[in-house]
């Protein structure tokens, strides 16, 4: 059987859904790529645009895209002049409908090289709805030489209309284990980081959220430490409101909350991950766990507090965060968390 998509980690669904398609070259016009940031939308876009133009398409013994061929490599080191990368503006939050129109104009010049022009629009769940309108027009009746790929995080901001001439797929959190395989494979830092520290490597891995691309920005070594500080933080957050715990253990866990507020925020959903662990295992052993490598660990702390306390810290954990987002003073914010933590 022919071989498609093979250099996708994980995402077992996803490739059937476009195995067909690519094997009978009836890829969709349109299609829509949701998945978390780092999650291989943008890997997704250009191999699909890769199996597209690949001169190895009909070559039974090579997978589809070859990656090898000219073609194959051009698109994917992102050299080919049709496949075109439709990006915000740097200083801008959203996508404007001017760089929609640049598009529009550009459409309809036949490709340069390929049978096929391709673009791929990242944040296109950050296009203003002028900017979403002024695309439609283009969705409505594209030039049959031409496919486009809205990467998004979240589809919900697209417009329904828009929505309704796409075909969605969703890139999935990849197993642990293939990440790890992945990195062991392609990438220098992680191997040496396994070598020279197989704990700290596992906390990456967890904290990677089944992202390849998280992993890999994770390996920086900046990034690295205040993940690690982050999560040994959070195990302490736990091991303190697993018994009473004096005022000045708490007081020292305040001294560790950084004070600069995504940080701060990292912090808190670092501690709400380990948090909602506790609480799922405690309803299911065999829970899928987001922050503990290991299950004993997890069952250990389940063991030592009840589940209304853990809910009570949980609410107040929920609330801390809102205030954080709702730039309230992030100071008063610890001391009064604490303060209601202390008499749960
Ligand atoms: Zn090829």
């Amino acid at each position: 059987m022919k071989q498609v998509l093979t250099s996708i980690v994980g995402n077992a669904s996803l490739k059937r859904k476009l195995y067909s398609d690519i094997l009978s070259s009836s890829l969709s016009h349109a299609y829509i790529i949701e998945g978390k940031k780092g999650s291989g939308k943008h890997t997704l876009a250009y191999l699909l645009a890769a199996s597209v133009s690949c001169e190895n398409s009909k070559n039974e013994s090579l997978p589809t895209p070859c990656l090898t061929c000219s073609t194959c490599r051009r698109i994917l080191e992102g050299n080919s002049p049709d496949v075109i990368l439709v990006s915000k503006e740097k200083d801008k939050v959203f996508l404007s409908v001017d760089i929609i129109r640049e598009l529009r104009e550009d459409v309809n010049l036949v490709a340069n090289e390929l049978d096929t022009k391709i673009y791929v629009i990242e944040d296109a769940g950050l296009m203003t709805t002028e900017a979403q309108n002024a695309l439609l027009l283009t969705l409505e009746e594209p030039p049959a030489f031409v496919k486009f790929f809205l990467l998004c995080e979240n589809s919900e901001s697209l417009l329904e209309t828009i929505k309704s001439r796409c075909q969605k797929v969703s890139t999935e959190p990849i197993d642990i284990s293939d990440i790890d395989t992945f990195l062991q494979k392609n990438n220098t830092d992680a191997k040496r980081l396994k070598l020279s520290s197989p704990e700290s490597y596992n906390e990456l891995l967890m904290a990677s959220e089944g992202t390849i691309g998280k992993a890999i920005e994770l390996l920086d070594e900046n990034k690295l430490e205040q993940t690690l500080a982050a999560r040994a933080l959070a195990r302490d957050f736990l091991g303190a409101i697993s018994k009473k715990c004096s005022s000045e253990l708490f007081a020292s866990i305040i001294g560790r909350f950084d004070k600069k507020r995504d940080v701060i925020q990292t912090q808190f959903y670092t501690i709400e991950t380990a948090l909602r662990d506790v609480i799922a295992i405690q309803r299911t052993e065999d829970a899928p766990l987001l922050f503990f490598h290991s299950r004993d660990e997890a069952l250990s702390f389940a063991d030592s507090v009840n589940t209304r306390k853990l809910m009570s810290v949980y609410s107040a954990l929920k609330e801390a965060q809102d205030s954080i987002s709702q730039n309230a003073n992030m100071r008063l914010t610890l001391i009064s968390f604490f303060a209601n933590i202390n008499i749960i």
